[in-house]
């Protein structure tokens, strides 16, 4: 599989045309951004340890009944996935209170939440991503009925599955963030990806920060916090 034409660049990722209309080859990226592309910056070795543990993460939702778009790794930083219009929501899980939650709620960033939260948001860059909830996304036409029940099914499997993967080497997941997007056939499927762009990560004993918080509240050690995850992973 060749990469041909390039469709699109975003913020993390390029996508690639390939000469079969039904994948794409995407290729991850050092940049990193944050506040809505207004933080600019690189984080070395990123799009290495996102690529792959992306697709590790997708090869084992794949086993547990959740179809991705994965189709095959093709090199460090590049994936062949299936081609998809993606759904333009933001599906986020929450554990633990934390960012956007906690300063809406006034709850401090670290408390135990009693049940995970399901929260959506529309993906606008120009509106800023706004907070929107199930009849918002129906009343748009977002998604239909039977999609949203999908993509909660969906995304309550993700959870219980990164949780238990992610505290098996001692790290708690305080939330994320994912994405889906549709087939030509309609079908729904995981897309995008998962990583610690896209979940908050802390050590179970120290709560020290293991992702992209450290580069969005300049932090520091970005880059040795991302190799940390990918090293108790076992995936380096
Ligand atoms: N998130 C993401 N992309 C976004 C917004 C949020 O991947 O554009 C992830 C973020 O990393 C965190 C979770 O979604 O794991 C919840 O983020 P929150 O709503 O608290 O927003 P933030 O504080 O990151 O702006």
């Amino acid at each position: 599989m060749e990469k041909k034409q390039k469709l699109y660049e975003g913020k993390a990722k390029k996508v690639y045309a390939t000469e079969d209309p039904a994948v794409v080859i995407i290729e991850y990226k050092d940049d990193a951004t944050a506040f809505n592309g207004v933080k600019k910056g690189t984080i070395v070795g990123k799009g290495v340890i996102n690529n792959k543990m992306s697709n590790y993460v997708m090869k084992q939702l794949e086993k547990a009944g959740v179809p991705t778009h994965l189709v095959e790794e093709l090199s460090n930083r590049e994936t062949v996935v299936k081609k998809v219009s993606i759904v333009p929501l933001e599906v986020i899980v929450r554990n633990v209170a934390a960012g956007s939650f906690s300063k809406r709620m006034g709850v401090e960033e670290g408390r135990e939440l009693l049940s995970p939260i399901l929260e959506l948001s529309y993906k606008c860059d120009e509106l800023n991503d706004p907070f929107i909830n199930d009849d918002y996304a129906l009343a748009l036409g977002l998604v239909t009925q039977e999609e949203i029940a999908i993509i909660k099914k969906y995304t309550r499997k993700v959870n219980e599955f990164l949780k238990k993967y992610f505290l098996d080497v001692g790290i708690q997941l305080i939330d994320f963030k994912i994405e889906f997007g549709r087939l030509a056939n309609g079908m729904l499927i995981l897309a995008d990806e998962i990583s610690p762009d896209t979940c908050r990560l802390w050590d179970v004993n120290t709560n020290e920060k293991l992702d992209k918080d450290r580069f969005r509240r300049e932090m520091g050690n970005v880059e040795e916090a991302y190799q940390e995850v990918f090293c108790r992973l076992g995936l380096n």
